[in-house]
């Protein structure tokens, strides 16, 4: 992959599509800026080696309309904070359109270094990835950096299209994530494991498929433990089971024993007569789980097992929690395992918006080596696929 390390920047304009999609109150405060500071090492990279930084990202669902709660302009304003610089905002609705043009004259002209464009969204342009739209855009720009590892996934024309037109690099955070997510697991150090759990076997059809072929052992838990279970004949109660995917199920196991991965299923659960924190918790070898109990997470043994694996490993990925960790009562077994990970000397990738909030709620984020920021963009990349706006840094 191509990145700003190669690149010849000075004297340059470059145009950095960031991943700037910040949370915001009602009143527009942004309540989260972590997007806009994980950013600064690349723009002061860029800024270093003597060029010009024209910013593009957008914010929200405005649906290629204008919509001034979706504006950027607060997120320039913050970013203008931080860098204690000016950013000039230009604050066009077209994005790409004459203003903006003009202003990136001025700008070129001028002795400022940051300006940051509109919301790419207000155009339906953007994610029709429309070449004409795309060409307006890189014609404000002699490179083009793209570091918004979020939006990676989706072919749009600031993340793809302008490279038809501009040299194309990838930035240091979309670096790091290839690095962890990718080239880290195509060629693993084994063992390599990986635990999987979260609420839907159907949400991880891909990923599974993808990982059997790759790790060594795999740590089934959450929600979909249960599908599973059932799927080799176990009763689980109330549990959360989805009848449409119980084929499916003992076909990756069985598919899982002719390859020679091997798959885990919890030996025992905890769980309650509801989905709830106040009911009694209880647990139960799954040969016993009583006909109004549902299971909540995996039991004790389970997890002091996974545990043991996951210490043995030199390469674990954490996609999905185990257990409902959000409920105080449900959260041991994704403790033991997230635990398990922050004491392992190898590689540990977490993957997954709840997971990384698991991490986080353990207080344990920076024993990890790589939390991906990506949620869509980081499913897809374990599932194997080539995501379009790092196959524009590739060829
Ligand atoms: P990620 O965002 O890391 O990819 P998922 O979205 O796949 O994770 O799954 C996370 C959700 O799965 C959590 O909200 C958690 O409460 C839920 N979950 C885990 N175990 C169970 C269970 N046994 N029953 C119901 N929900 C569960
Ligand atoms: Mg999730």
């Amino acid at each position: 992959m191509r990145t700003i390390k190669e690149a010849d920047l000075k004297g340059k304009t470059v145009l950095l599509r960031a991943d700037y999609n910040v949370p915001m109150d009602s009143d527009g405060n942004i309540t989260d800026d972590m997007r806009i500071t994980s950013t600064l090492p690349t723009l002061n990279y860029i800024l270093e080696q003597g060029a010009k930084i024209i910013i593009c990202a957008h914010l929200g669902r405005p649906k290629g309309k204008p919509s001034p709660e979706f504006s950027l302009e607060p997120v320039a304003r913050r970013l203008s904070e931080l860098m204690k610089e000016n950013v000039v905002f230009s604050d066009d609705d077209e994005v790409a359109g004459e203003a903006t043009v003009k202003a990136a004259e001025a700008f070129r002209a001028s002795d400022g270094r940051l300006m940051m464009l509109q919301n790419t969204r207000f155009v339906p342009e953007e994610e029709a990835n429309d070449p004409v739209f795309a060409g307006k855009l890189a014609s404000l720009a002699d490179v083009f950096v793209l570091d918004a590892f979020g939006c990676a996934h989706r072919a749009h024309a600031s993340t793809v299209g302008v490279a038809d037109y501009i040299p194309a690099y990838g930035g240091f955070l979309i670096e790091k994530e290839v690095r962890f997510l990718k080239d880290a697991l195509d060629e693993p150090e084994r063992p390599y494991t990986v635990i999987m759990g979260g609420s839907k076997v159907s949400d991880k059809i891909g990923l599974i498929t993808n990982l059997m072929t790759k790790a060594d052992n795999i740590l089934i838990g959450g929600a979909m433990a249960q599908t599973f279970l059932k799927a080799i004949g176990y009763e689980v109660g109330v549990s959360k089971v989805e009848e449409d995917k119980l084929e499916l199920a003992s076909r990756m196991l069985e598919q899982a024993d002719e390859i020679g991965v091997k798959m885990f299923l919890p030996v025992d659960v905890a769980g309650s007569t509801e989905f709830s924190n106040d009911t009694p918790k209880e647990s139960y070898g799954i040969d016993a789980i009583p006909k109004d109990v549902m299971a909540l997470d995996i039991g004790e043994k389970t997890a002091k097992n996974y545990a043991e694996i996951i210490a043995k490993s030199k390469t674990v990925v954490f996609n999905g929690p185990v257990g409902v960790f959000e409920m105080e009562k449900y959260s041991d077994g994704t403790r033991a395992v997230v635990e398990a990970m922050a004491n392992c000397p190898g590689t540990t990738v977490v993957g997954g918006g709840d997971s990384a909030a698991a991490v986080a709620l353990f207080g344990l984020s920076d024993k990890m080596t790589h939390i991906s920021t990506g949620g869509g963009a980081s499913l897809e990349m374990l599932e194997g696929k080539v995501l379009p706006g790092v196959a524009i840094l590739e060829n």
